[in-house]
């Protein structure tokens, strides 16, 4: 595990309220905060420190990021055209 993670581990334990600023994909467990987290969120530095420890992470209605959700369509249409 890095460093990196540890922290985020860390911060995520001492401000429960980051979870609802965070975004995980279920497939590949990629954590990252939500885009459209504010850029200031009262009181305090929540948002900055979000920010320099975590990546922005889109993930889509079924809680996959990116890469995930490209991987899982075309993995869709391969079952298909094997069923043709
Ligand atoms: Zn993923």
């Amino acid at each position: 595990m890095s460093s990196k993670n540890r922290e985020q581990i860390l911060y995520s334990k001492q401000y429960p309220e980051v979870a609802r600023w965070l975004n995980q994909c279920v497939i590949c467990g990629s954590v990252g905060y939500k885009p459209e987290m504010p850029t200031k969120i009262f009181p305090g530095f929540l948002a900055e420190n979000i920010r320099k420890l975590f990546k922005p992470l889109i993930v889509n209605e079924i809680n996959l990021c990116n890469d995930c959700a490209k991987h899982w369509i075309k993995s869709m249409e391969q079952d298909n055209s094997e069923k043709i």
